[in-house]
């Protein structure tokens, strides 16, 4: 953007002015925006498209129908955004999480532009305004639930509309075998029957090829254009810590690396959840707890909490996920294995939308094989579907032993070649291997020798020799391989035990109490056939990743760290005078980038990443206020 300081703002005509300034706006510029670059940079504030967004815009705005396929955080909303502003008429988007309309509306509304929403949770009142103000012509973007859309009422309103496009959001509910199913989409191909005219674009995050075929299919999109990005998130930093204490663990990397930022951390029962929050509360840490076994009304309150405010940690079952549309989301940490690569990858996938550093933290030790190893064979399922689980589960063990690129190795598994990235764990700092052959046969062997009734910390006080009373009443004080193992430490042979168990040498009892078993595959080891090697666990203590940096880009030198402080207390002032969260203001990269660069006039603040002409009017003042009682 390149407004000169003196001259008028840009407007946009379809862009909302303050009352005064309409009909001056309506006589200076065009009623019909004509290019798509120029509302990106006037509107939006950004200075190019990123990836296919160019060439999705330009499918629609020119009446053709688009399946978009790109990773959370890609940027879909302006795809739908923007042909919406160019095309006449109202864009309406469906979406199914009534939750996140508000804030969504809110987010353009900031911008200037020109959107409502209909769902169930507002007044009549207020959705009469809404659907006279459609009539009229007052509205650009138009948020509605499914089965409202779908109503008589509502379709026979639309014949009287100018409609722009439809934006099917989530698109992938529309298949039975995923579990976001929403029955209702099933018969947005209504639209297409109803409205063969009106372009229609049906965007979603879930890459594979069977959810694809089954949005074409059901929503009759045989002639979209397809767009599908890669889903790599090269701002997210995966790695994978071995679980010592892990609360102590986690409690260290939130003080370390994201002193108050927001951020999530999942463990797998609702008990662990509110104990941890619990926990972490008591160690200073603001920390809220979520998950379905909750009070309706607190479980929304925290949600609510932590899309306004920008430093809350969730701790949550996955029951808190769909549609976090959070952008600054600073970090995802699991406590817990997950029980999927594709579950893991969208946990991991709410942090970091905004395109700014994030990590992706993981504990993971034997207990958590072992648990998720019992609760697929204790479940309900049938064989079939333990198996399928079982697949998922080594899948994700695989995912946690490697000692190749992470990020590589998740690509791959959504079918990506990619080269190593450089922002893993594994890549930063590579894990040594070492030659296990002789410590997994002594630890088969004393798996062997005590009759494969006992877990992992039994196993080791024998081979490291520790004189218990209950070594003694065992008898296993007397065992070949009792204080054979005294050349390694404890901590080694839990890993060793742990990745015995990972790559399938060993088996755990899944009906007692987690008692590891010998197999087939572990014949060949305890002959001397069949040579293993080992990941060599990083000295959590001494290596330390470089710091993926929390709320500033570790570049952002120490006397700009007070002005991005002052930023960010006007942002949250602003926040709370409007009710609404604090990214909906700016979202931290254009703070980040205005501590940076300090502009000091009108001209220089355009110049920043989601300063727009409207942001530019409204907050244009206080920011400059701020940026100069900090300047050099
Ligand atoms: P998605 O819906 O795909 O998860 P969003 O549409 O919410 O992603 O966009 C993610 C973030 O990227 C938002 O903060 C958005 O403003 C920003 N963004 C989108 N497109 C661009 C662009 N061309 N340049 C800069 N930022 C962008
Ligand atoms: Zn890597």
């Amino acid at each position: 953007m390149h407004v000169p300081e003196t001259a008028a703002p840009a407007r946009l005509a379809k862009v909302h002015e303050p009352e005064a300034n309409l009909e001056a706006t309506l006589q200076a510029y065009p009623t019909k925006m004509s290019n798509a670059l120029t509302i990106l940079n006037q509107t939006f504030g950004y200075p190019a498209f990123r990836g296919e967004q160019e060439a999705i815009i330009g499918q629609i705005a020119s009446g053709g129908d688009a399946l978009v396929l790109m990773p959370t955080g890609g940027g879909k909303s302006l795809c739908f955004q923007i042909p919406a502003l160019l095309r006449d008429g109202v864009g309406i988007v469906v979406s199914p999480l009534i939750a996140l309309m508000q804030n969504q509306v809110d987010q353009v509304k900031q911008l200037g532009v020109r959107a409502e929403f209909l769902n169930s949770t507002q007044l009549i009142d207020a959705a009469e305004r809404v659907q006279r103000d459609v009539l009229a012509g007052k509205i650009d973007l138009l948020y509605v639930a499914p089965e409202r859309l779908l109503s008589a009422g509502f379709l026979q309103l639309m014949e009287r509309m100018s409609i722009a496009l439809f934006a099917i959001d989530e698109a992938h509910c529309v298949s039975q075998w995923g579990h976001d199913f929403r029955p209702e989409y099933l018969q947005l191909s209504i639209l297409h029957e109803r409205f063969p005219n009106v372009p229609r674009i049906a965007l979603t995050a879930t890459a594979d090829e069977l959810t694809r075929g089954e949005m074409i299919k059901r929503l009759k999109l045989e002639d979209a254009r397809i767009f599908i990005s890669s889903f790599d998130r090269p701002n997210i930093r995966y790695s994978v810590v071995e679980k010592q204490d892990a609360r102590q663990q986690l409690l260290n990397f939130l003080r370390e690396e994201h002193p108050g930022d927001a951020g999530i951390v999942y463990c797998l029962s609702r008990k662990k959840v509110d104990e941890t929050a619990h926990w972490l509360k008591g160690q200073g840490i603001v920390a809220l707890p979520y998950h379905a076994g909750m009070e309706t009304d607190s479980r929304r309150r925290n949600q609510d909490k932590f899309l306004r405010d920008d430093s809350i940690v969730m701790v949550a079952t996955i029951a808190f996920g769909m549609g976090i549309d959070k952008p600054d989301v600073r970090f995802v940490a699991h406590l817990d294995l997950p029980k999927s690569v594709e579950g893991y990858y969208q946990e991991t996938g709410r942090a970091g939308r905004d395109g700014q550093p994030a990590n992706a933290w993981m504990t993971y030790g034997l207990s958590d094989v072992v648990q998720l190893s019992r609760m697929i064979e204790q479940s309900d399922a049938d064989e079939t579907h333990k198996r399928v689980e079982r697949h998922k589960l080594d899948a994700m063990l695989g995912y946690c032993e490697t000692v190749t690129c992470r990020r590589q190795m998740l690509l791959q598994y959504f079918g990506e070649v990619g080269k190593p990235c450089g922002n893993c764990d594994t890549c930063v700092a590579p894990p040594q291997t070492w030659d296990g052959s002789l410590a997994a046969q002594q630890a088969m062997s004393t798996v062997y020798r005590t009759g494969q009734r006992f877990g992992a910390g039994h196993l080791i006080d024998v081979l490291l020799g520790k004189v218990t009373e209950r070594m003694k009443s065992l008898g296993h004080d007397r065992l070949s391989t009792f204080g054979l193992g005294k050349d390694l430490d404890d901590k080694r042979w839990r890993s060793v035990f742990r990745q015995l168990v990972a790559t399938g040498l060993l088996r755990v009892d899944v009906t007692g109490y987690g008692a590891l078993l010998l197999n087939q595959a572990s014949r060949p080891v305890l002959r001397g056939e069949h040579a293993v090697r080992f990941r060599q666990e990083a000295d959590v203590e001494k290596k330390k990743t470089p710091k993926t940096r929390g709320k500033a880009p570790v570049d952002l030198p120490a006397d700009r760290q007070d002005l991005l402080e002052a930023l960010r207390t006007l942002r949250r002032a602003l926040a709370e005078t409007q009710g609404v969260p604090s990214f909906v203001i700016f979202h931290d990269t254009t703070l980040t980038q205005l501590a940076m660069q300090r502009p000091q006039n009108r001209a220089q603040l355009v110049a920043i990443n989601g300063i727009g002409a409207q942001k530019l009017e409204r907050y244009g003042a206080a920011l400059l206020d701020v940026l100069r009682a900090h300047a050099a």
